[in-house]
This record gives C-alpha cells, structure tokens and sequence, in this order.
C-alpha cells in the first residue's frame, strides 16, 4: 500500500474529507485548528458534522503533509 492511497473518506455537506494515514505526520495542526471536527481519540476521528464545510476546509489547509484532502462531493445538491 502505497502512502498516497485513501484510508478512509469522511463526507460533508458538499465535501469529502479524504485521509491518508500513511502521510500524516501527526504535527496536530488539524486538531489544534478545530478540536470537534478531528479528535484522534475518538471514533470517528474526523466528524464532519460538526463545522462547516468552509471552516472545514481551513483546517484541511493547515495539514503540512497532505494527509489530509477535501474534494467536491458530486452527488450533493
Ligand atoms: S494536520 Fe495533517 S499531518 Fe498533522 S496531524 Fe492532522 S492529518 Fe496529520
């Protein structure tokens, strides 16, 4: 499995989430950006419901190592 491959992918309102374990480098920027949307300590580590998309995507902008990627939802209307 190669770093770049999709572990796992978190849909929002318009937004998918994607996370790549293996290029995280656990540097907390995304916790530290917005606590109760990602929360390593709890399942599902990532709950989208719990901001908006647009402060969503601020805290994917933070992620130094991409791990962490939004992409456009395409079946949200
Ligand atoms: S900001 Fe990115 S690299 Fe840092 S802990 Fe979160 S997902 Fe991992």
């Amino acid at each position: 499995m190669s770093d770049d491959t999709i572990t796992r992918e978190y849909p929002g309102e318009q937004l998918i989430v994607e996370w790549r374990q293996g290029l995280c480098a656990h540097s907390g920027n995304c916790v530290r950006s917005n606590p109760r949307v990602f929360n390593p300590r709890r399942s599902p580590w990532i709950q989208t419901e719990q901001a908006t998309d647009d402060e969503i995507r601020a805290s994917v902008s933070q992620c130094p190592s991409g791990a962490l990627r939004v992409r456009e939802r395409t079946d949200a209307s």
